[in-house]
């Protein structure tokens, strides 16, 4: 070796485990004469370069230009080392580390090459619905403890046939150390049985299970996060039994289709949302609908959008391929449970659903429903956040402590902080029932153990009922600290744009538990991460029935009228007042006068969803937000008008809804289109509440506004504040990574946590 040789030690972090990094740097070695040895550990991966110094310079240049597709390099540590004189460069096995930080992949979809590989009838793997390679596959849903490596997977059952095993080993080929590996001699298998669990033998599980399709059967189908229900989207019979079985009255389900031009035929497709349908995590893309389209109308009813996806794994590639427009594949739960993973759990919950199961014995360790995403204003909305993204850290302006998170009550997630990164969770769903409890506890402990995360704090809702504050306060010998739902999330908002305090926050949703012990949720907070100061919200208006209230809009639609016209409220020709029985309505008002399980609110939510009943949308809701987000389809073209707006200003603004209610209740009368109404309505919020933060900066001196809240899932009031409040040269900071809703709540709790533990 050259006397002028250097020696230096490389620690990398980041996701650099099962992308396929360390032959990548194995190739890069040769390519500049450079030897030494790679490691992974179990913080990244460790590399020992020795060479002249010009060529260790550019092999670590191209170290981060060049990295394999998957990679995600977020730290490099690099010093010099004594001359060790290395004959070659060497890959080295893996070993067990004490500390546990390195990042761990979320589930990739099917690359190019091995779909190739899989469509080519000369490939040994031709039609193999488990084909992987280092840079696609399972991984987070696979994954039980870390290092990642097969005996720390659900593939440690399936031992490599010589082929295989032969792959795997060789540093230059595509599948070295793809943990996931397999073939048809080696690897898992399909399997159909009926929906007693007895298996029908067919030497094409695939093809069979198309033709049950085609004749109309609803088919369970296990896949990479969890069960899917199928049933083809043009069959309007087959779609409707999968409705009423699910019992799943309106939501929309989810489909999929094989290309980007089969969509076409029933969707509109922009660019970005084209880019967003390929990309590699392959989330549920919410697009326009074509009018008229061949699928079955009840696959998103009364509904502009279709949630769609591309195939993800090859068994979707290979199901498509037999040539349907699209299949439903909507989540394999009942109701509004978990999805099922297992086998047994699947033939035991689902057999009432489904007349068939396409399954397999691959096992899936960690469950994680599709991703879903939304093009607004410019950019791209993550509705929730789960397969393809989960495990992949926000990363934080500030280092933290080990938190946990427990998030709130629906749509919840948890969140894990460790140094600057945060971990929110898969989604897990709404906390209401035992079976969803479960999941969450589950994806806590298991979390914390690959991720190595012994919170020493735990931050939690405000509100004493949700399951996540019962488990909070269950636990022991930690720092509990209790965070305001509102505050959360404007808080999170911050986080995924690595803001600091303090900022204007809009916090818009259907329900938080407020610090006076009233519901919030039309809130206006100047919020910094460890505090917050409420100043301004929507005027408190009687809930009447509680939760009830959020399923039969029409009780809210009584309580804004009763608010607005007293008594007078018998006068008014409205539909709510024809459709909803007399007595029924008297009994509200009475709930409402003599206070009786009626909470206030000052929710936006439960505005839309109130205005949604007065003009004759809908009384009764099948899913959270059903109304308001009727109410958004129905608006026309842009609209000039806009309903006159007041607030009073005390200790705090306090906005008024009466004069909206008089506005739209006296466009009803005119007979002005529901249309109409509804645009109306929503550039009366825009410039109301655009006009308010022009005081509230006057007020305080702050320019920059937050909008966070499920509210802003609406892309009308989304767009339209941005847009007016840009014009009034405000910066406006939206979510792009974390989702609006309460799926991003725990990210919020976490840093609130942080700064205040900090103090
Ligand atoms: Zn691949
Ligand atoms: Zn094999
Ligand atoms: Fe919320």
């Amino acid at each position: 070796m050259a006397e002028n040789n250097v020696s230096r030690q490389l620690d990398i972090n980041g996701i650099v485990q099962g992308v396929g990094f360390r032959p990548f740097v194995l190739r890069l070695a040769n390519r500049y004469g450079i030897n030494g040895k790679i490691a992974n550990t179990s913080s990244g991966v460790s590399i020992r370069i020795e060479g002249i110094q010009k060529k260790i310079e550019s092999f670590c240049n191209n170290l981060t230009k060049e990295s394999p597709p998957l990679a995600h390099i977020t730290e490099i540590l690099i010093h010099s080392e004594p001359l060790v004189h290395f004959s070659d460069f060497t890959i080295a096995k893996s070993r067990n580390y004490a500390s546990k930080s390195t990042l761990i992949s979320p589930d990739v979809s099917i690359c190019p090459d091995c779909l190739s590989e899989l469509l080519d009838p000369g490939d040994r793997r031709y039609q193999y619905p488990f084909i992987n390679c280092t840079n696609c596959g399972p991984r987070y849903t696979i994954i039980d403890d870390i290092p990642y490596d097969r005996p720390n997977t659900s593939m440690k059952q399936f031992t490599m046939c010589p082929d295989c095993q032969a792959e795997y080993d060789n540093p230059y080929d595509r599948r070295f150390h793809a943990q996931p590996n397999a073939c048809p001699d080696c690897g898992p298998h399909l399997e159909l049985c009926d929906n007693s669990g007895k298996r029908i033998p067919d030497q094409n599980p695939i093809k069979r299970t198309v033709e049950l399709l085609r004749e109309g059967n609803i088919v369970a189908i296990k896949g990479l996060g969890g069960f899917h229900l199928a049933v083809d989207a043009e069959n309007h019979k087959a779609v409707c039994r999968l409705r009423k079985r699910k019992l799943r009255e309106e939501k929309p389900f989810a489909i999929m289709s094989y290309d980007v031009n089969r969509i076409r035929k029933y969707a509109w497709v922009e660019p970005e949302e084209e880019t967003l349908l390929m990309s590699s995590q392959r989330p549920i893309v919410i697009l326009k609908k074509r009018e008229p389209n061949i699928l079955s109308n009840e696959v998103s009813p009364r509904n502009n959008y279709f949630g769609t996806m591309l195939p993800y794994t090859p068994l979707h590639y290979i199901l498509l391929s037999y040539g349907f427009l699209a299949l439903v594949m909507t989540s394999g739960n009942i109701s509004e449970e978990p999805i099922s993973i297992d086998n047994d759990d699947a033939f035991e919950r689902l057999s009432a659903i489904a007349d068939y199961f396409l399954i397999h014995n691959r096992e899936i360790y960690l469950r994680s429903d599709d991703s879903i995403v939304k093009r607004t204003a410019g950019a791209t909305r993550i509705m929730r956040r789960s397969r393809g993204y989960v495990p992949f850290p926000v990363f934080l302006y500030n280092r933290v402590p080990q938190i946990l998170a427990c998030g709130g009550g629906l749509k919840s997630t948890v969140c894990l902080t460790k140094g600057n990164q945060a971990f929110l969770s898969q989604h897990i769903g709404d906390l209401e029932n035992l079976a969803t409890y479960d999941f969450f506890q589950l994806t806590i402990n298991h979390l914390k153990r690959m991720l190595d995360i012994d919170p020493g704090i735990i931050a939690y809702d405000l509100h004493p009922d949700y399951l996540s504050t019962v488990y909070a306060q269950e636990q022991q010998g930690v720092e509990k600290i209790q965070i305001q739902h509102h505050h959360a999330h404007i808080v999170s908002c911050m986080a995924e744009n690595m803001l600091d305090g303090p900022v204007i926050g809009l916090s818009f949703d259907g329900a938080g538990y407020g610090t006076d012990g009233n519901i919030w949720g039309g809130e206006i907070l100047i919020s910094e991460a460890k505090q917050f100061t409420r100043v301004a919200h929507l005027s408190y208006i009687p809930m009447p029935g509680s939760e009830t209230a959020i399923k039969e809009p029409w009780r809210m639609a009584i309580s804004y009228l009763y608010d607005a016209f007293g008594e007078n409220l018998w006068g008014l020709d409205l539909p709510v007042l024809k459709e909803i029985a007399k007595n029924k309505i008297k009994t509200i008002i009475e709930m409402i006068s003599k206070k009786v399980n009626s909470p206030y609110t000052s929710s936006l939510g439960r505005f839309f969803d109130g205005i949604a009943a007065i003009i004759g949308i809908r009384n009764h809701v099948f899913f959270e937000g059903q109304a308001a987000m009727e109410l958004e389809m129905l608006a026309g073209e842009k609209t000039k008008g806009i309903y006159d707006y007041e607030w009073v200003s005390k200790d705090m603004h306090r906005v008024l809804l009466q004069p909206i209610v008089y506005g739209i209740v006296k466009d009803m009368k005119r007979g002005v289109h529901p249309s109409e109404i509804s645009s109306k309505f929503h550039m009366t919020l825009i410039h109301l509440f655009s006009s308010l933060c022009e005081i509230i900066r006057k007020e305080r001196g702050l320019d920059r506004v937050v909008l966070s809240g499920g509210v802003f899932q609406n892309s009308i009031l989304l767009a339209g504040l941005i847009q007016a409040l840009e014009a009034k040269s405000f910066q406006v900071i939206s979510h792009k990574r974390v989702p609006a809703n309460d799926g991003g709540i725990s990210l919020g709790q976490a840093v609130v946590a942080a700064a205040i533990a900090a103090e």
